[in-house]
């Protein structure tokens, strides 16, 4: 529906990657609404272009240039700056209805039911169940709603120092009022509830629709490994414990959005000698700046070289410090049939 959207944030490149995975979850899931994100100005100009293929709307929010009350609720609690931008997303008054969707959140079934909900609804959150998880809402766009939001935060602040903790405390009444405002909780799933409940996990967890990748790990915070088909990093048993939506989230992520990421940075001068080994370093080393460290540029390539006889002699561990760096020896130790046997070795 064209006046329904899906609305996202990212203000930075990494979560930038979580909301162009999330638009292609939704588009491989039919949605028919529009889809928003919400940026800020430390997203790059790459990023930025992605961003565009993959959004109907991309809107850059800074509250701290905007002449509006987000500008003057931020002097008041600089603390909120992020939950500030999100609030923002009351502001898109050119829809009906909107959905939410946190940027490290993946769609794995149609969720466009959720525009029959009215505001505020929202899943219970994992750890505190009175309260509504904020990594997936519906609400009804409202300049007066907004300024009235603005106003709450700049007064109470947040209980949590997060849009959560603002959020519900001005939708108070969510956990007592109007059992159809609850989602159940398939819809933001959290991977949290392994832990907390791991039968029920067990039980339904299969019938996901959305997956939330709460707290501090991140899917774009570790690495990848598609030979061997294997998300790596991080709590071995974090990732082992959700690691087929993890899975999920990378499959989606090198199959559909690396290869815009890499057209975009593309104007950079590619060394071609180095091209091969675009997709190699987060292959062989623990990175977590993934895009940025799978571009070789041409000067590096060429230090690279020159500092190819003086490899052999170093330490593993020097050779991967050299390696982020830029410093790698192309040429030799960290040839392509080097890296191809140890790779081999390791999934042996
Ligand atoms: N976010 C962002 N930049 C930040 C932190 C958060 O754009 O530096 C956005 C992003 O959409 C993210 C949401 O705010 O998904 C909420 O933060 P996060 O998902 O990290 O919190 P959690 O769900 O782990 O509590
Ligand atoms: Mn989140």
């Amino acid at each position: 529906m064209a006046d329904q959207a899906f609305v996202t944030l990212a203000t930075n490149d990494n979560y930038a990657k979580g909301a162009m995975v999330l638009a292609r979850s939704l588009r491989n899931h039919h949605t028919t609404s529009k889809l928003v994100v919400l940026t800020g100005p430390q997203v790059s100009d790459p990023c930025q272009s992605v961003l565009k293929k993959l959004f109907d709307e991309v809107r850059v929010v800074d509250v701290l240039d905007s002449k509006d009350t987000a500008h003057l609720a931020m002097m008041k609690r600089p603390d909120l700056g992020v939950t500030f931008t999100k609030l923002h997303c009351w502001t898109l008054t050119h829809y009906s209805k909107c959905v939410f969707m946190d940027a490290d959140t993946l769609v794995v079934s149609n969720i466009d039911d959720l525009f029959e909900r009215e505001e505020l609804s929202a899943a219970p959150d994992p750890g505190w169940p009175d309260c509504f998880n904020t990594g997936v809402f519906v609400f009804q766009p409202s300049m007066a709603t907004y300024e009235k939001l603005m106003q709450y935060s700049a007064e109470h602040g947040s209980f949590d120092g997060g849009d959560q903790g603002v959020l519900n405390g001005f939708f108070s009444s969510w956990a007592t009022t109007d059992i159809s405002k609850h989602l159940p909780f398939i819809y933001n799933l959290s991977s949290i509830a392994l832990y907390t409940y791991l039968p029920a996990f067990k039980q339904y967890g299969g019938n996901a629709k959305v997956v939330h990748f709460l707290g501090q790990m991140k899917p774009w915070s570790l690495t990848f490994d598609p030979k061997a088909q294997k998300v790596r990093g991080g709590s071995q048993d974090a990732v082992a414990s959700h690691s087929s939506f993890l899975l999920d989230w990378w499959t989606l992520y090198s199959r559909e959005v690396l290869p815009l990421l890499q057209e975009h940075y593309g104007d950079q001068p590619f060394h071609s000698g180095c091209l091969v080994f675009h997709t190699l370093p987060w292959l062989v080393f623990n990175r977590s700046h993934l895009f940025a460290s799978s571009i070789v540029q041409e000067e590096e390539c060429q230090e690279a070289s020159a500092a190819a006889s003086e490899a052999s002699r170093l330490s593993s561990e020097e050779r991967r410090e050299r390696w982020e760096r830029g410093q790698a020896d192309y040429m030799g130790e960290d040839s392509f049939e080097n890296i191809q046997k140890k790779l081999d070795a390791f999934l042996k």
